[in-house]
């Protein structure tokens, strides 16, 4: 059955997956969501012994429906192949009870491989579909891991450019040498002086300027993003964690019937919006727990129904949960409000003037499915460095905010579900933390220096991502002002394939 995408604000016209892929926003400023979500057309006892990428395609048919059989097995076949460093590409780990669904075995051993690595490939596809003649230019806003991510898979993908901001003090050396170091002639990074949102609300700014798109497409370009909104990121997301219920029921795990809980650490509610899709295919899930660092704007949010974002920004050592604002939680809010659009237009409304807004109490009797957590910048510490003392497993910072939680809600909720834990980043990715968190010691010690020595202490390589910046030269240096990002942009255009 065809599935249409709408706009949560309800006044745009639905459109098939792929222009909903190649808008992004929808132009209303609504975020797509499909007008329903399919069921899955396979059993468990199916789906067992499916590979990642015969899952991926079960699950993505449903949703991409404009899509030939041929067109989406050509994008999973070129998404998901030797980029990773395992066939399995989501590898489940079990350590001390929990299992740990390894998100991180992509190009930049972060979670947002497992999006962006097919993003392109359903970009570049729905153009053609669509007879898109101008060139896409992605435009993304990054708390780390997207930039790195989304430059590894749209550099020197033919037909795009990718032009990726990211807040100057906000992200990890290694996420930043990640990005400054990236290769590919149609790729163009710049800090900016200001923190992810004022990144992001500057990128959203450019995606609703009407006159900046006119002048783009008389120069032959249009803009497209790769952030976490984009439902061709959204969709493959899902994937996964139909895979990890496939693994936990052919082990034996999970019985017939028996349903997993699943802890998200959460920023932008992107990954975790994919696992509630995932329940509603019919994935037997039972809580979905929300994961926040000391930025609990969720947390607060599912214990009291208010959305407040006015707070101080406060840095963690989980800085891809760095977020005041999560954009995905409009699509929940929207299917909560019984997807009443002028609802939910005139909360994000509030939110915008006012930072704030509050549901409804039929709106929090839909939650019943989440509960929330957070962790504190201690609390993080603790869960890395016990954990690896008890079994030697060790988390990155993210994946530890969770693995907290998890253990908090256990301990509060009497809850003893099977649970699979999104492990969102390899803890190399974050090495200076993750070390310190072990043993104070570290503390000081050079970065490459902690990345043998976690090598060592972890007794795992170092993924091929960390190797290949060792020596890499810095290829972009440019650093602007939060408002200057439109200038920016103009001058990467106007310089047609060479660098700025
Ligand atoms: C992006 C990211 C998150 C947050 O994911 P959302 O989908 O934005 O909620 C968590 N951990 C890591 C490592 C990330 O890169």
């Amino acid at each position: 059955m065809n599935v249409m995408y709408k706009s949560t604000r309800g006044q745009a016209e639905a459109v098939p997956a792929s222009q909903a892929i190649l808008k992004g926003l929808a132009e209303d400023g609504g975020l797509y969501v499909p007008e329903r979500i399919p069921a899955l057309e396979v059993t468990p006892g199916q789906l067992k012994g499916m590979s990642y990428q015969e899952t991926a395609y079960e699950v993505m048919r449903l949703f991409l429906t404009d899509f030939t059989e041929e067109e989406l097995k050509g994008c999973i076949s070129r998404a998901y192949d030797e980029k990773f460093d395992t066939r399995e590409i989501v590898p489940l780990k079990e350590a001390d009870g929990a299992w740990y669904l390894e998100l991180f075995h992509g190009a930049t051993i972060a979670f947002k491989d497992m999006a962006l690595s097919i993003l392109p490939h359903l970009l570049t596809t729905s153009a053609k579909k669509n007879n898109v003649k101008n060139e896409i230019v992605i435009l993304t806003a990054t708390s780390g891991d997207t930039g790195k991510a989304a430059l590894a898979g749209f550099a020197d993908v033919p037909g795009t450019r990718i032009i990726v901001f990211y807040p100057k003090d906000g992200v990890s050396p290694i996420q930043e040498k990640q990005m400054v170091t990236q290769k590919g002639k149609n790729t163009y990074v710049a800090g900016i002086r200001g923190n992810f949102d004022d990144a992001q609300s500057g990128v959203k700014k450019m995606f609703g300027d009407k006159a900046l798109a006119e002048e783009l497409d008389r120069a032959g370009f249009q803009f497209s993003s790769a952030n976490s909104i984009n439902i061709g990121r959204l969709v493959p997301q899902v994937v996964y964690y139909v895979y990890a219920f496939a693994r936990l029921y052919e082990k034996g795990v999970l019985k017939d019937g028996e349903a997993m809980n699943v802890v998200v650490p959460t920023g932008n509610f992107g990954n975790i919006l994919a696992a509630y899709y995932a329940k509603q295919m019919g994935v037997p899930i039972g809580k979905l727990i929300c994961a926040s660092n000391d930025n609990k704007v969720l947390y607060d949010f599912f214990q009291t129904g208010e959305y407040n974002r006015n707070r101080p920004f406060i840095l963690t050592s989980s800085p891809s949960m760095d977020i005041l604002v999560s954009s995905n939680l409009e699509r929940l809010i929207y299917k909560i409000a019984g997807e009443d659009a002028e609802a939910d237009r005139k909360m994000m409304q509030a939110l915008a003037s006012d930072g704030r807004y509050e549901i409804t109490e039929e709106m929090r009797a839909r939650l019943a499915d989440f509960a929330g957590g957070y962790a504190s910048e201690e609390e993080v510490a603790e869960e890395i460095r016990s954990l690896y003392e008890k079994t030697g497993y060790v988390l990155d910072t993210h994946t530890a905010v969770a693995s907290c939680v998890y253990r908090k809600y256990r301990r509060e909720q009497e809850d003893g579900r099977v649970t699979v834990i999104a492990s969102t980043a390899s803890p190399y990715k974050f090495t200076r933390s993750v070390m310190k968190a072990i043993d104070e010691k570290y503390d000081g010690m050079p970065d490459f220096d902690l990345v043998d020595e976690l090598s060592r202490i972890s007794g795992t390589p170092v993924p091929r991502a960390i190797e290949e910046i060792r020596t890499a030269p810095v290829l972009h240096d440019a650093v602007v002002e939060k408002d200057g990002m439109k200038e920016f942009v103009k001058k990467v255009l106007a310089a047609p394939g060479s660098d700025v």
